[in-house]
């Protein structure tokens, strides 16, 4: 099923608004908590729905269409795409299928920045570069930003490990005149126990994982049990990458966590050194979230510069261009400036 949630009160759709945590419409502002309209849904009140391929053409290939204005939605070799706005009539346009089954998060994290304060961070933010285009810090521009939710992995795990180690301590002792430096190395034998909450790993190949990875840490405590409404006014969309997939990094790194972790425990050596190691999980618990973010395409001549924040916490990730004209300007004045002095020189050696 496609469906676009609808205000009650004026037949608008209703978007998720972060900063409230309720539903708002746009049109007339009528605020509408997410359980009331997940009240009406089962109802069938105040929702428009469409099946998710439709046949208009009769040709046997079946697109998907918006549910309100018939346009075509996307590609039918876009699979994932679970929320987004219609391209035609702007409504937002949630597919069913994509979120529920298998394929239904458990969580979602609700975005706590609202679109307004997403767009005054990225000016706020953009203010420490003194040759930034002015153009970036324009409504124009920043009106772009556009929230997502992240699916993402959020693996947790219990562990054991035991441990061989060598640890050594150096002893200088004088003799004579001559410093002498004996070292004595020393067996050492250590069982130690790990617990990792919650570690993520990005389930899409839209944003990459090195961005999510500065994107972090979340708070987790606010994750809130999954609904399609979450997602309404959004693009979201659905694992491409399987919990499966990525257990095995996952599992690595942490083994590797666990040994460091382990060896700073180690007190009173000048240096340990880590001979054998023996892993065992012993708990593990897989989740699926989806997670916000505000993602901005700069545009900067024919370049495009994106830029990413955590729509929980404000950070943001990217990296912004240098205004040519800006450049051109500090150069220029760096160019009068050593002219002057050399002109003064000038005169007064002559
Ligand atoms: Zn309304
Ligand atoms: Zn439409």
């Amino acid at each position: 099923m496609i469906r676009i949630y609808k205000c009650p009160s004026c037949g608008s759709a209703l978007e998720y608004d972060g900063g409230q945590d309720t539903m708002v419409c746009p049109h007339c502002a009528s605020k509408q908590s997410v359980q009331t309209v997940l009240f009406f849904e089962s109802q069938n009140q105040n929702t428009i729905t469409g099946e998710e391929y439709k046949d208009n053409s009769g040709s046997g290939t079946p697109e998907m269409r918006c549910p309100a204005c018939d346009a075509i939605l996307m590609q039918p070799k876009d699979l994932h795409t679970a929320a987004l706005k219609c391209p035609f009539c702007q409504n937002p346009v949630l597919v069913e299928s994509r979120m529920s089954g298998a394929a239904s998060p458990q969580y979602v994290l609700p975005f706590k920045l609202t679109k307004k304060q997403a767009k005054e961070n990225f000016r706020k933010w953009a203010k420490k570069g003194k040759l930034t285009p002015s153009s970036f810090k324009t409504d124009a521009t920043l009106d772009k930003s556009q929230g997502l939710y992240v699916p993402t992995w959020l693996f947790s795990y219990t562990m054991k490990a035991a441990l061989n180690l060598t640890g050594k301590k150096e002893r200088k002792e004088k003799q004579g005149d001559a410093e002498v430096v004996t070292t004595e190395t020393y067996d050492i034998n250590l069982t130690t126990e790990g617990a990792y909450e919650r570690v993520p790993a990005n389930a899409d190949l839209t944003i990459p994982r090195t961005v999510m990875e500065v994107l972090e840490p979340y708070d987790y405590n606010a994750l809130t049990e999954f609904s399609l409404p979450y997602l309404s006014g959004y693009l979201a969309e659905k694992y491409q990458v399987s919990a499966a997939e990525l257990e095995d990094s996952v599992k690595e790194s942490l083994k590797d966590d666990l040994i460091e972790d382990s060896k700073e425990q180690i007190k009173g050596y000048d240096s340990v050194e880590v001979n054998s190691s023996e892993v065992q999980f012993t708990g593990s618990k897989v989740e699926y979230a989806m997670l916000p973010v505000w993602l901005l395409n700069f545009q900067y001549g024919q370049k495009k510069f994106p830029l990413y924040m955590n729509g929980q916490t404000g950070k943001i990730h990217g990296k912004l261009p240098i205004s040519k004209g800006k450049l051109a300007l500090v150069f220029g004045i760096v160019f009068a400036v050593v002219l002057a002095i050399l002109i003064i020189l000038w005169r007064v050696l002559r």
